[in-house]
Parts: structure tokens; sequence; C-alpha cells
């Protein structure tokens, strides 16, 4: 796209929105702006809904990203409560019936919590600031708590209701934890978290039924098994909801396909940024959706670099954390389950401590990334080396001296 366009139209209203109309105001931006987004509650973070939200240590007002001033400071024009249900070209319809014409847009519309086929009523979900509450306020009257998928979120809920001395079980269809992203080694010290702290943690059990809504939450596996509890939480993950996207020349699978600069493939005119975009990737030559906050915000400065043709920054490296049972685990980079692992610090890997422990992610002998249970501040010092992607003897002398260094672990 030559011309700086004067409207620019931003469809949802979270992180990735909000970071986006930011950047383009930060680099001068002087046109119109309009902001659309489909709940009704000002743009708010998502990360401490299984967490501190989640946990009652938070009231929701703390999650806001941005109030009505700094949305006026913004000189943005946002309807909320009110989806864009139809993109023709850079023309928004609107649930009102209302339409806005831009001269570009940036779709930042996320996920929606992905369902399992058969899912009753009976068992929440968790992507949206109502979505906390409503589990919120169910978890504190429930004893035991039957949680289905050992991912990130499921694992924080999970956290969460063992810190409330809730009973609580977690089925894993995979044979370990976090399996979407990461093989055995990674899965098998978190599932050791989840044990440890008194989770029972069934893997490699898939859910054949859930069983009528009116007996509560229930389950049967497909080992016959029948699972009942007070509260049940489904967490497998996130899919792009763009079926109001209906855009032969939009590539939908798996998120909007975009370039490496966020403009979606076959458009000159529109871009896609955060969990409902999927990126092309140089790295691997494929285009890649991440659920990731931290990338979300660096997505948004190349938008916003790439709309108004300024300066593009680069990519950093892909960052995601998540708390669960008192420890932070980070990954620092790119990982795949089938990744050669080496432990870097601490004993976790062998059985011994988790906390202080963390492993490097080798492909073809060089180093992709880090993840670190309880590390924060060795985890940080990896950066150069995945950037500068090391070969294994130069990460084992880069390890060696920082534990002669004795960097602490971190907090
Ligand atoms: C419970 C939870 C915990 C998380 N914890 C972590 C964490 O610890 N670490 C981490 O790295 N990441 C975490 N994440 C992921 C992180 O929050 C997301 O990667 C980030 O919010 C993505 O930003 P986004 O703008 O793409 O999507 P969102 O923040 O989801 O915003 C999308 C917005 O678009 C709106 N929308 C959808 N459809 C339409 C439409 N048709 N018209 C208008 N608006 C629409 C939605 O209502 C929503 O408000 C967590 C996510 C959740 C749900």
């Amino acid at each position: 796209m030559s011309e700086i366009p004067g409207h620019i139209l931003v469809v949802g209203a979270g992180l990735g929105g909000l970071r986006t109309i930011e950047a383009l105001r930060s680099a001068g931006y002087s046109g119109l702006i309009t902001l659309i987004g489909a709940e009704p509650e000002l743009p708010y973070d998502r990360p401490p809904l299984s967490k501190q939200v989640l946990s009652g240590t938070w009231e929701p007002a703390r999650t806001q990203l941005a109030g009505y001033e700094r949305l006026r400071e913004l000189h943005v024009d946002a309807d909320l409560g009110n989806p864009v249900v139809e993109l023709r070209g850079t023309r928004a319809i609107l649930a009102n019936g209302h339409s806005v014409d831009a001269g570009a847009v940036v779709i930042a519309t996320g996920v929606r919590a992905r369902r399992l086929p058969g899912q009753t009523d009976a068992f929440h979900t968790l992507r949206t600031l109502d979505d906390a509450l409503a589990l919120r306020s169910r978890l504190a009257h429930a004893d035991n708590v039957l949680v289905l998928g050992s991912g990130f979120i499921g694992n924080e809920v999970a956290s969460t209701a063992v810190e409330q001395g809730k009973t609580v079980t977690v089925v894993e269809a995979a044979p370990h934890p976090l399996a979407r992203s990461f093989g055995p080694a990674v899965g098998g010290m978190t599932a050791r978290l989840l044990t440890d702290a008194g989770v029972t943690l069934l893997c490699d059990t898939t859910v054949e039924e859930f069983l009528d809504p009116d007996s509560g939450v229930a389950v049967r596996l497909a080992t016959g098994d029948e699972l009942r509890a007070e509260l049940g939480v489904v967490g497998v993950g996130g899919i792009p909801d763009l079926d109001w996207l209906a855009d032969d020349r939009v590539i939908v699978a798996n998120g909007v396909h975009c370039t490496e600069r966020g403009s979606v493939v076959g458009t000159d005119n529109i871009w896609a940024v955060g969990d409902a975009a999927a990126w092309y990737d140089p790295a691997c030559g494929e285009h890649i959706r991440t659920e990731h906050w931290t990338s979300a915000q660096d997505q948004a400065k190349i938008v916003a670099a790439a709309i108004l043709g300024v300066s593009v920054p680069t990519m950093p490296t892909p960052y995601v954390w998540s708390d669960q049972f008192g420890m932070k685990i980070q990954v620092l980079g790119r990982v795949a389950p089938d990744d050669d692992i080496v432990q870097l610090h601490g004993e976790g890997f062998g059985g011994g401590a988790i906390r202080g422990t963390v492993l490097g992610h080798f492909a073809d002998d060089r180093l992709t990334a880090v993840t670190g249970f309880g590390a924060p501040a060795i985890v940080a010092r990896y950066r150069a080396a995945i950037v500068g992607v090391f070969d294994r003897a130069q990460v084992e002398a880069f390890a060696t001296g920082l534990a002669a260094k004795r960097v602490p672990a971190g907090a």
C-alpha cells in the first residue's frame, strides 16, 4: 500500500487492537481511527483472568488496559458491544446494521474458547472477563473440580483451585501436559508440578461422552470410567472466530494468513495481529498462529509501522509465560514437540527440584529456545544465544559461564 489511509478501522478491542492504535498514534498518525469491539467492556487484559481474577486477588477493574480517558487521548471513535458481522473489502458491517468505511482495516479479533464435541453447558470455558467471573463465583462453592485439558489455561485453573484447597482432577488426551507445543521433557516436568501439588492427572485419557447436564458435571471416559465433580472446566485452546470475514481473497486456515509484516495475504489494505493472525514465519517457511501476549504487542508495532510506511521493527524472539503452582514457566524462542532437549541449569529434568531448571531446545544442533521453570533471571540471559543460533558447544560454554557466575534463578 503506497498511500497512508485517512481512516483506519481496528476490529477487536483487546490487546492487539489497542496496541495497534497506540503504535499508530505514537508514530504520528493523525487520521481517523475507529475501534469496534464485540464485548461491551473497555479493552482489558486476559492473562490475569486465569490467575489473579480467578483467585480473587484482583477485581476486574485492574485488568483494564485503557479507560475512556485514554481512548479520548488517542482520538479513537470506539463502538463497543457491537461486533463486526461482515467485511466487504474495507467496509465493515456491524451487528446493529451500521457500517464503517475505512481506507485500511486491522483485524484483531482474537479467538474463542474451543469446545469439545458434545460438551454440555455444565462445563465452563475461560476466555473473557465474564467467563472468569462466572468461574470464580462457582469455584468459591465447589469442593472438587474437573479440568479437561492440560494446557496453560487448564493448568492455571487447576493451580488456582488447588491453592484454594479444592480437590482437582485434570484429564488430558495426550500422553503429557502442554502436548500441543512441547514434547515429553517439558510435558513431564509440568506433569510433576501438577501431581506434586496433589492434582490427580489422567493423561492419555479421552472423554467419550459428556453425561446429561441435569446430573451435574459428569463425563464418561474412553476407559468406561465416569468422573463427576461440582465444577467442570474445559481448557483445550482457542479457535479464531473469523466467519464474518467472507472475503474469497483471504485465506483463513487456523488464523488469517498474513505476510511477515501482518498484511493479509491477497489484500493490500487489510492487516491482522494477535491470536487471530497466522503470520508467515521465514524461520520455518510456514504461517504460524500463536496465542502469546507479547506476540500481539510486537505484531501491533510492526503493522502500525507498515501501514504508515515508516521503518518496520523486526519481530523479536517469541516469548510466552504461564504462572502455575507457584512457579513461572517461561518459553523464549520457537519450540516444537520433537526438539532435542538438554538440561542447561537445575535438576528438574532428571527428577530433582523443578524450580531453577532451564531446558535448551535444539533443532539441527542449534539452540532455538529455552524453557525455564522458576528461573526468570536465567531465561532472560539466553536471548542473545537464541538470536545468535548458538550450536551445542557454544550453548554448553555459555551455560557453564552463567553457572560459574552463580547467576541466581530469580523469583
Ligand atoms: C485466560 C487467559 C490467560 C492467558 N494467559 C496468558 C499468559 O499467561 N501468557 C501469555 O503470553 N498469554 C496469555 N494469554 C493469551 C493472551 O491474552 C492473548 O495472546 C492476547 O490477549 C491476544 O490479543 P488479541 O488482541 O489477539 O486478542 P484478545 O485480547 O482476545 O482481543 C480480541 C478482541 O476482539 C473481540 N472480537 C472478536 N470478534 C469480534 C468481531 N467480530 N468484531 C469486533 N470485535 C471482535 C473480542 O471480543 C476481544 O475483545 C491468556 C489468554 C487467556 C484467555
